[in-house]
Parts: C-alpha cells; structure tokens; sequence
C-alpha cells in the first residue's frame, strides 16, 4: 500500500479492495507526511524568522526520525515498527516542547494531536493507555506552571478547563476509534464467512452430487487448460469415457436405489485408480463416467485403464441380468492425444465416445483405444 501524494494531500485513496489493515497504512502515511510538513515549516521559522535554535533542533530531531518512519512504512511495508517510531517520537518531542517553551501557552496546542495519532495508529485500547500516560505527564508539567505561566494569568482554572479538553478529546477520538473497530471486526467475519460459502458454492456446482465426481460443466471447463498444459509441457493426454454395460437390466433386477450405489461404487473405483491431484474423473451423466489425466509413458496410461476393469472385476458386483457373465462390466473408449495434435476438446470427447461405442459393439466388457 503506497498511496501517492495527491492520494495523501487530499486523503482520497483508491481502494482495490477493503481491507482495515489498508485503513490504518494509508492514515499513517497521511499522518507522517502532515508531519514531516510542519516540522520543514518550523524548521524555517525557527532558523530565519524566530531564531530559536533549541527547537530547531528538536523540529530537526522529528523530523529525521518521522522521515525513516515514512520510509520504513512505505519501502520495507514494517506497519507497526513505523508506527512506534512515530509514536514515541511525537511522544517525546511534544514533551520536550512543552518543557522547552516552559511557560508558554502556545506551545500546548500540538499536544493535542497526540491522542489521535496515538489512537488511530496504535488502535482504540492502546492508543488510549499511550494517550492517557501523555496527558497525565503534560498535564503535571502544566500543574508546576500555575501562578508562574504567563506571567501569572496560568491558574488552577486554566489548568482545570485544558485537563477537561484533553480528556474530552481522548474520550471522543477513543469512541469513534473503537466503533469503527467493532464495525470492522464485525465486516471482517461477514467476509470470513461469505468467502467459505462462495468456496463453498463453487465446490457444489462443479460436482456430481450423487457421486462427488466432477460434473460436465467443470468437465467443459478444466478439458480446454488440460489440452494447453499437455501442449506446453509435451505431455501425452488420455481422455476415455466409460459407460457400465446392461445398466438397465441392472435396475431392473435390483432396483434404481440399489443401482445409484453401484453408481458410487464405480465413482469410487475411479478415485481410487486416479488419486493425483491433477488426474480429473467426471460422471458425464446417468451412468456414464469419463477421465481425463496427462503423463509421458504410454506404459504407464495403459496399465492405468486397465486397472479400472480389474478393479471393477475384483469388486465382483453381481449382475444376474448380464446375459454373458454374472457380474458388473464395463466398456471403455479412450484416447491419447500426442502433444503436437490439435484436437480440440469436444472432438476428443466425440472420439473416445465412438471407441466406446465400438467396445459395446464388440460385445461389451472391453477397452477400445482410438
Ligand atoms: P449398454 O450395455 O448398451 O450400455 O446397456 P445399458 O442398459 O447400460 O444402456 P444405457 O447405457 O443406455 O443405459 C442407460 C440406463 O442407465 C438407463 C437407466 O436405467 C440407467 N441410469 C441412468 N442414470 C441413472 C441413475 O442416475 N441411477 C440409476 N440407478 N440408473 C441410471
Ligand atoms: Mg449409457
Ligand atoms: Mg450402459
């Protein structure tokens, strides 16, 4: 966060996003560069004009030391290292003002910019135990000047009504400070909360609620990247659709609820054999499954599509209205797309399909390969 000078001269900053953090960088870059201005200011007057070389110095000491702040703030991003520095420089200059100027109303009005610069920077608590230590050490430098300041017209009474201001000042600044925290803390958790819903929603809507595969609309959506990375990194890409053989037939005999659970079933089997994160397994619809992963070793995709028959065959489901065997088949189409083809997703799609087609027509219970 690096607000600009016109950003910090009118203090309208271009948010991209909200954030309290931001808030809090962009006030203390304000406050700093409000600062570093005075201090220049006073640095003329005290050098040419009033020639007092004491608190050209002290302006000189602040003004160092608020420079490295800004520096600190806005090149290495150290927020709360900044932030001390300008308090405790503030702290102890305003101080030593006020004891330099011994006696002299005028030098009090700075005090008052203490607290809000405390508070805002240092937060609502903090700030106010930093502000309410301040005040007190100004307001007994105050207390040795009655009768003596100004020659004679400082009384308890100026001191009473300057205590009243500064407390009034420090319980305004403090409550507005604190309800903007609440607000904040209470935004935040609403953002917290409707960043896991939306993350949330997203899952839902890419995945197959019955089986917790992905759906055809992630499907449309990650095939496209999956055929650029092949490309890029001169991978081979296997697509292959499954479809279970005499489905019907099986719901027919076990019943739809009974034939919605093998349909877990084989969503599983296929989690199993394709476990790694970039291996994507879909169910296209009814009880048509597809995947999609992307390797060099033609070995290896060969004995990964074979795997999901075994596995299927070593679930032993029965089938007893499988006219051929008694137990659940399947038929897979696959394609392997070489990294310089140019295919695009829906024809792949339609490839690996009619390979399927050709498996079922081959009498079912079989790979066919493009
Ligand atoms: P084939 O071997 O030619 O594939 O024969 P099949 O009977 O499996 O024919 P097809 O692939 O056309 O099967 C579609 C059947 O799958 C129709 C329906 O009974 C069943 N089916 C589709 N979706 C679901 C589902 O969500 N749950 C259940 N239990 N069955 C489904
Ligand atoms: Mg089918
Ligand atoms: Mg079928």
């Amino acid at each position: 966060m690096k607000p600009t000078f016109t950003e910090l001269l009118f203090a309208s900053f271009k948010y991209e996003d909200y954030n309290p953090k931001h808030t809090k960088v962009l006030i203390l870059n304000a406050m700093f560069f409000i600062t570093i201005v005075i201090n220049l200011l006073f640095m003329l007057i005290n050098l040419f004009i009033t020639q007092t070389y004491t608190l050209f110095f002290v302006n000189l000491f602040m003004f160092l030391l608020i420079c490295y702040a800004l520096y600190l703030l806005r090149e290495e991003q150290k927020y709360t290292l900044a932030s001390i520095i300008g308090i405790l420089t503030l702290f102890t200059v305003f101080i030593l003002v006020t004891l330099i100027k011994h006696g002299d109303k005028y030098s009090l009005i700075w005090t008052y910019f203490f607290v809000p610069y405390a508070i805002i920077t240092m937060g609502a608590k903090r700030g106010f135990v930093i502000s309410l230590i301040f005040i007190s050490i100004i307001l007994a430098i105050c207390y040795t000047g009655i009768n003596i300041w100004d020659e004679g017209r400082w009384d308890s009474e100026t001191l009473f009504r300057i205590s009243l201001a500064h407390f009034i000042m420090l319980y305004v600044i403090y409550a507005i400070q604190n309800s903007n925290e609440k607000a904040n803390e209470k935004i935040e958790a609403l953002r917290e909360k409707e960043k896991i819903q939306l993350q949330l929603l997203e899952k839902l809507s890419i995945t197959d609620t019955l089986t917790g595969l992905y759906n055809r609309r992630f499907f449309e959506e990650i095939f496209p990247r999956q055929i650029k990375r092949a490309h890029n990194q001169k991978l081979l890409l296997t697509f292959f659709t499954l479809d279970l053989d005499y489905f019907k037939q099986y719901n027919d005999t076990y019943g739809h609820q009974q034939g919605d659970l093998v349909l877990v079933q084989i969503a599983d089997i296929l989690k199993e054999v394709f476990n790694k994160s970039d291996d994507y397994t879909f169910r296209m619809g009814g009880e048509e499954f597809s995947g999609l992963f992307l390797d060099h070793d033609i070995d290896y995709i060969h004995a990964m599509i074979a795997r999901i028959a075994t596995t299927l065959k070593e679930r032993n489901i029965e089938h007893k209205g499988n006219p051929k065997e008694s137990v659940l088949t399947c038929s897979i189409g696959v394609y392997v797309q070489k990294p310089d083809s140019t295919l695009n997703h829906q024809e792949i799609y339609r490839l690996a399909d009619e390979a399927m087609y050709q498996a079922k027509n081959n009498g079912r219970d079989q790979i066919v390969y493009v």
